[in-house]
């Protein structure tokens, strides 16, 4: 049986830093003790969140509510062949340890998704991506509590609906599944990854030839371009990178002849949301205690002792002027509570 706390201090549990409370939080390791948590829990009368580290969290007050954070462990080789192997993984791990361990062992394909923040169970959410590799690349399928049925049910790839940082967990089903576990399809032949300029460039100045080494290229380029949350308070990317109708953007590039593109499909290109945001004047702006990152604007700060709101608030200043400047409305990434 978990433990359920009652007034419990998150600020450790963001990485934003945010001294928000939850009115009950509980982190049961096995599914019996999160059904017994559940069993005859008013959603009702309280709602229900369920997290992992809080790295792609933005609690803009106290959670009046029950706050879940899977605890489930492990990292089992569950099956493999000539090519293959089907690793399944607890929720709780943390993601980057997981790739650490997957690469030590030879199961190749997560090593550019190096170092991002957060456990291994909130990873579909987003279908989490770095440097031209996605989670849907190398996943198998997911267990999950369907708390709508109260039992344990299963996601093949195809079922997840995966996009652009976007699954079926972050839209339709938002709120229904708590992930359990997760089992992820790995190469043993490693087929690296580099496509994403830096990351070769990186690579080959190191002299690398190995997964382990573009692991640490990876982890190089992401320490010497994103804030350390431990440091400076944040979530990563604040917005996504818009997807943009190519009759729009030929609008746009008449006044701005030099906006950057990549093609996403016929009809759509995407715009570097950092570019829309340095554009609009935002690039290292700051008020209060709160700002972009200078060396990447997506990246919104608490540079000490900013609440959600300030933060909010900031960010919606910023997403205001990219619309006013270029007609494009910025999409969250970061999860508001
Ligand atoms: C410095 C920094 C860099 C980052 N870089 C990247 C990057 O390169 N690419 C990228 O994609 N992301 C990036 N992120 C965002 C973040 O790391 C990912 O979104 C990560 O997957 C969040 O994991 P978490 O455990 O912290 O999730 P949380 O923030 O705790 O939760 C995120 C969302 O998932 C839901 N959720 C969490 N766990 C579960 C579960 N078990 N079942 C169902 N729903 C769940 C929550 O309700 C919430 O909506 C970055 C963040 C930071 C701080």
């Amino acid at each position: 049986m978990a433990i359920v706390h009652n007034d419990f201090s998150l600020q450790r549990m963001n990485t934003f830093g945010l001294n928000a409370r939850a009115s009950l939080f509980s982190s049961p390791e096995n599914i019996d003790a999160l059904s017994s948590i559940l069993e005859g829990y008013d959603y009702n009368q309280q709602p229900l969140l369920v997290m992992g580290e809080g790295s792609n969290i933005l609690f803009k007050t106290d959670f009046e509510g029950l706050i879940v954070r899977p605890g489930m462990k492990g990292i089992e080789l569950f099956e493999e062949d000539e090519q293959e192997v089907w690793v399944k993984v607890g929720a709780s791990e943390n993601w980057d340890n997981w790739i650490a361990v997957a690469t030590e062992n030879g199961w190749h394909g997560l090593e550019n998704l190096s170092l991002i923040p957060g456990s291994v169970g909130s990873a579909p959410v987003q279908n989490i991506g770095a440097y031209g590799v996605e989670l849907k690349d190398h996943f198998a399928w997911l267990d999950a509590w369907d708390l709508q049925q109260q039992k344990l049910v299963r996601f093949d790839r195809k079922e997840c609906r995966f996009g652009y940082r976007s699954s079926t967990f972050k839209n339709e089903s938002r709120g229904r599944y708590i992930i359990t576990h997760i089992t992820f399809r790995l190469d043993k032949e490693p087929h690296l990854q580099l496509d994403y300029g830096p990351v070769k460039e990186a690579f080959l100045k190191a002299g690398g030839t190995t997964p382990m080494e573009l692991r640490a290229a990876i982890i190089s380029i992401r320490e010497q371009k994103l804030p350390d949350p431990t440091i400076n308070g944040n979530a990563g990317s604040f917005y996504k990178n818009p997807l943009v109708d190519r009759a729009i953007f030929k609008c746009i590039r008449v006044d701005f002849p030099l906006i950057p593109s990549y093609p996403e499909s016929e009809n759509q290109v995407k715009i570097p949301a950092a570019w829309l945001i340095e554009k609009a004047g935002w690039k290292g702006k700051k008020v209060g205690n709160v700002g972009t990152w200078p060396t990447q604007p997506l990246v919104i700060v608490n540079y000490g002792g900013a609440t959600g709101q300030e933060i909010l608030e900031f960010s919606e200043q910023l997403r205001n002027d990219v619309d006013k400047q270029f007609g494009i409305w910025l999409e969250r990434e970061v999860n508001v509570i």
